[in-house]
């Protein structure tokens, strides 16, 4: 039988920066919480995802008897400052549709696992961060991400990825505590835009940029606009300014080749002009948690950056874009935009959208020609 030291050594070997064993027992603690703060993910449940049933890894794999979770550093390469500026680092080089890094190296590893005798799943709603606090690989932030005890200078910039396995291993002692230093004054908890971060370890997540940006419904409110300031799609504001993470930020790094290959797809420009096959093709492959049919809501979330940019270059393409779209939401963001950015040119074209507009569009323009 495989021996755990190997499976460490096959682990190391497929690239993956830390590994720790936990048992299959309940996440009781997690089911708990997860009760008293049902409101707040029930949405999770209805997209398909049973958090609940997630809290008892034998639940979902009946023959499960032991964890094995795997941490990988997802920012070991620089971005492209255009990027990190509008997305999450986390979606940046994110390989789960093309299947071209992560995926395959993780693939290797169950193979390896299989050859073995040993049965793996991959539960998506299996509680990750505790899992890996009780295999003993990081500590938590009070802005509710998981710290590694080894990868990113010890930061939160890591990707975990759990398996349940059909046989027994020796636990490694469980790490499940906080990491933050007292002398922090709770600086994710302050600088929380959307105060999503309501006390230490606790989120509320449709409070958070991150769901707004890809799950938000309707138009964005206006309340929320000027705190989502430039972000697109996701939001890493509560690990940037977290000081468990600035020794990982102020290394020197190179250039991440393939984020670097695709930078120029998402410029907001296109992003704002773009077609069916555009996204198709070049950005649900990277970032897919809206689909074809949710373009518009790309469209209204590159409208808001562009706004709170307050750069006016962005004025002819907002402008164009508003002449070319026919999506009340996309129309009523673009308005806005062009109202907070200001400037002659932007008044000549709400002015002259006007007569021809209605409903909550007319109400848009109306109010951002009177802010001009
Ligand atoms: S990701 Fe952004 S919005 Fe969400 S909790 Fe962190 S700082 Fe707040
Ligand atoms: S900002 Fe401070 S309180 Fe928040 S996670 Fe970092 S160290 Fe903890």
């Amino acid at each position: 039988m495989v021996t755990k030291k190997e499976i460490i050594e096959k682990a190391y070997e497929c690239g993956f920066g830390d590994i720790g064993f936990t048992t299959a027992e309940p996440f009781e603690v997690q089911k708990t919480l997860l009760e008293e703060r049902r409101p707040t993910y029930e949405w999770v449940a209805k997209s398909g995802l049973d958090l609940w049933a997630g809290t008892d890894p034998k639940a979902v794999f009946s023959q499960a008897k032991s964890i094995i979770v795997l941490v990988e550093s997802y920012f070991n390469q620089a971005f492209p400052s255009n990027l990190e500026r509008y997305f999450g680092r986390c979606y940046l080089d994110d390989d789960r549709i093309i299947k071209n890094n992560l995926s395959k190296r993780t693939r290797t590893f169950r193979d390896f696992l299989t050859e073995n005798g040993i049965v793996s799943k991959i539960p998506p709603h299996l509680p990750q961060k505790i899992a890996a606090a009780r295999a003993g690989l990081g500590t938590y932030g009070k802005n509710c991400l998981f710290y590694s005890n080894k990868l990113a200078a010890r930061g939160s910039w890591v990707t975990l990825i759990s398996l349940t396995v059909d046989q027994e291993f020796e636990p490694d002692e469980p790490t499940l505590e906080l990491g933050c230093p007292d002398w922090c004054k709770n600086t994710c908890l302050t600088a929380c835009p959307t105060g999503a971060l309501k006390g230490p370890r606790h989120l509320d997540p449709q409070r958070c940029v991150s769901y707004l940006s890809y799950y938000g419904r309707g138009i964005t409110p206006l309340e929320w606009r000027e705190p989502m300031g430039l972000r697109v799609y996701g939001c890493d504001h509560c690990q940037n300014v977290c000081p468990r993470n600035a020794p990982w930020l102020a290394r020197e790094r190179p250039l991440n080749p393939r984020v670097e290959a695709k930078a120029d797809d998402f410029r907001l420009e296109k992003l704002l002009h773009m077609d069916q096959e555009y996204f198709r093709s070049r950005i649900w492959p990277h970032m897919f948690y809206m689909s074809e049919n949710e373009i518009w809501r790309w469209k209204m979330n590159v409208a808001r950056a562009m706004g709170n940019s307050l750069d006016e270059q962005f004025i002819p393409d907002l402008g164009r874009a508003f002449r070319e779209n026919e999506d009340e939401r996309v129309l009523g963001l673009m308005a806005w935009a062009m109202g907070r950015i200001g400037g002659s040119e932007a008044k000549k074209v709400l002015t002259a959208a006007l007569p021809k507009s209605q409903g909550l569009v007319r109400e848009e323009i109306e109010a951002a020609l009177e802010k001009l």
